[in-house]
């Protein structure tokens, strides 16, 4: 089967704005029509880590709320409390995170409920015929929804090489121990003759799991979570994402999780992904660098793996930004976050879907002008 993936570039015009044009994308789908009254819709985002400003507009969420609502049903936004400590790190954070970054009732017309309750302790048990992982812990306040739809940025991510749908679905549904368990193995390694003992590392790792010694950086792996804070703040290339098999065992625990939501709510699940402002970084990361390419558009369907290939395969044919630190890395020839993450193999995700799952990722664009 092929699957349909609707999409709209960035193209605006007076009567014809982005916001007409996102609505449009979202009304021609068809999901919305299937909608009930009275059903609880929960609207799955990511509200951006504090100081992080790349996250995406609380207004693309808003006009998803206008269109459940429309239907007579309930929508929330949720999104999964965080493994490191943060802005995110528990429920009441969160909330006041969410708050302080637009996503208010006054904004968006809907109240964030973070999924895994306050400490991020509430999850339940889903099935899931995965190599690494056969039950998944999946956060109550998403498994408690009728329906769900996930608002994704596109962007790269330091040990995953792109986020998308399959990484809002994996990680974002996941509780605490959900994430624990996908980043186990997964850990970065130092490559002391590039380490200038400039200690960002030590400063970013959320756990307490580096030490300096003889001014350089150590991991203590009985206490490092894997969560590649450390890759993305070292400057030095000195940090290094885990290479060969524990990378891809990451990313296939992450294809694991992201398998177990889909088949949990089957076609009850709407998946959009927004490819704006694609920095390299992911919305986890306090800070928003340069993106790397251009803006492209914003694409939609109800096969999130087809829907995070076609992103995937348009982003990497967009323009690069010149300004971007990675600009020198970028021939637009491949996969772009391959160039970006050299060391991540990130069209894993898709050999292993199609490998393990027998997931059908082909697909066909549907433009909406
Ligand atoms: S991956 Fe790096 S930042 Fe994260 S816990 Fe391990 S050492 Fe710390
Ligand atoms: S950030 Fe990089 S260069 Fe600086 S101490 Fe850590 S590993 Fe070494």
């Amino acid at each position: 089967m092929i699957n349909s993936i609707l999409f709209t570039d960035m193209q605006a015009d007076y009567g014809n704005s982005l916001e007409q044009k996102f609505r449009k994308m979202l009304v021609k789908s068809g999901y919305f029509e299937t909608i009930r009254p009275g059903e609880l819709v929960a609207i799955k985002l990511h509200v951006g880590e504090r100081g992080n400003l790349g996250y995406l507009n609380p207004n693309y969420s808003r006009i998803i709320v206008e269109e459940i609502r429309k239907r007579g049903a309930k929508p929330y936004l949720t999104d999964t409390n965080t493994l490191y400590s943060g802005g995110r790190h528990n429920g009441v954070d969160h909330s006041l995170t969410a708050a302080q970054h637009g996503f208010t009732l006054g904004t968006v017309g809907a109240p964030f409920i973070p999924a895994d309750g306050v400490r991020g302790l509430d999850y339940t048990e889903v099935p899931v015929a995965g190599t690494h992982v056969k039950k998944a812990k999946l956060a109550g306040g998403i498994l408690q929804a009728d329906r769900i739809v996930f608002l994704t940025h596109f962007k790269g991510h330091m040990e995953a090489g792109f986020g998308g749908a399959i990484k809002n679905m994996a990680m974002g549904c996941a509780s605490i121990a959900g994430k624990q368990e996908q980043h186990s193995s997964g850990k970065p390694k130092v490559q002391l003759s590039s380490c200038v003992g400039c200690r960002q590392c030590y400063n970013a790792c959320p756990v307490g799991a580096i030490t300096m010694k003889d001014h350089r950086a150590v991991i203590d792996y009985e206490i490092c979570i894997g969560c590649g804070q450390c890759v993305a703040a070292c400057n030095y290339e000195a940090m290094q994402a885990g290479f060969g098999e524990e990378n891809d065992v990451f990313n296939q625990k992450v294809t694991e999780y992201a398998f177990a939501v889909h088949s949990y709510f089957g076609d009850k699940a709407f998946y959009i992904n927004c490819a704006v402002n694609i920095t390299p970084d992911c919305d986890c990361w306090p800070a928003n660098d340069v993106p790397v390419v251009e803006d492209v558009g914003f694409f939609a369907g109800t096969n999130p793996f087809a829907l995070d290939k076609a992103t995937l395969d348009k982003v990497s044919k967009a323009r690069a930004v010149h300004t971007s630190r990675h600009f020198p890395k970028l021939t637009g020839t491949h996969n772009l976050f391959q160039e970006v993450y050299p060391e991540v193999q990130s069209d894993s995700t898709f050999e292993y879907l199609f490998r393990h799952f027998d997931v059908d990722l082909e697909y066909q664009i549907r433009t909406i002008t």
